[in-house]
């Protein structure tokens, strides 16, 4: 809301134009759904939805409305070589996939392999199975063996982290040394819940397993904020995106 109400006085706009974040209105969020994702939603990737939509932990997918924001962005970029943390049944990987060029490759690790493989059946129907190399295991150590090969220093075109929050920082710490310069990384979740406002939602109690990981996506937060090595768009779409480009 910060400096939004001295344009709107001064131009005599009602008060609902305040409200600049689409997240305070469900309504809005639908429209957009229903409107411009879903009539355009790949098949595949529509019908990985309605399976995940099964499991009781669907919520963890990633939206439909960011993939879609995210898949434009890949084909903008001309993205090839992607890396991604934290798989789940496969929403944000099947996009990605979709999104790159035949001989595109993507590295994306798990300590879930059973999840992977529920999803698994859309790729090979889309056609891009062959552009997945699944690593299961603890994305640390795993980034870490990939980071001893030379190869793989700069090497990524777009990295989407969206595993554990508390180890965001971690993450960063690898992956801004394994995408190229100009690359972008994708760090999911970074509104967690509304709950970085938590004292401002004080109406709304969250979870223990979203306070548990706040103070981890706060510090994550303001110290990107602070990096000099990525310009940063913190994005209010879905439960928060914040994209990172790589300066030097
Ligand atoms: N991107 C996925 C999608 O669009 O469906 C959702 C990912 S889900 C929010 C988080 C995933 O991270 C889970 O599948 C979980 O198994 C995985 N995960 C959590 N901690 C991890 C870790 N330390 N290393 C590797 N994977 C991890
Ligand atoms: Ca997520």
């Amino acid at each position: 809301m910060a400096g939004s109400s001295e344009g709107v006085e001064d131009k005599g706009l009602p008060p609902i134009l305040e409200q600049r974040c689409i997240l305070q209105s469900e309504a809005l969020s639908q429209y957009i759904l229903e409107t411009s994702v879903y009539p355009r939603e790949p098949e595949a990737l529509k019908e990985l939805r309605q399976l995940t939509a099964t499991d009781l932990r669907n919520a963890m997918a990633t939206g439909p409305d960011e993939m879609q924001f995210l898949s434009m962005l890949l084909k903008l970029m001309n993205a090839k070589k992607t890396l991604e943390i934290g798989v789940f049944t496969g929403y944000s990987l099947l996009a990605t996939a979709l999104s790159l060029p035949h001989d595109g490759e993507i590295i994306a690790i798990d300590t879930n392999r059973k999840n992977f493989e529920l999803g698994l059946p859309f790729f090979e129907k889309a056609g891009v199975a062959h552009k997945v190399d699944f690593r299961q295991g603890l994305a640390l150590p795993i980034l870490d063996e990939l980071m001893k090969e030379e190869k793989y220093k700069g090497w990524f075109d777009f990295v989407f982290v969206d595993a554990d929050k508390s180890n965001y920082m971690n993450y960063h710490a690898r992956v801004v040394e394994m995408v190229r310069v100009g690359g972008v990384i994708g760090y999911d979740n970074t509104l967690w819940n509304g709950s970085v406002v938590a004292e401002a939602m004080a109406e709304r109690p969250f979870p223990w397993y979203i306070m548990d990981s706040r103070d981890a996506i706060l510090e994550f937060n303001a110290y990107l904020a602070a990096d000099p090595r990525v310009e940063i768009c913190h994005l209010s779409i879905s439960d928060g995106l914040t994209l990172c480009r790589r300066l030097s």
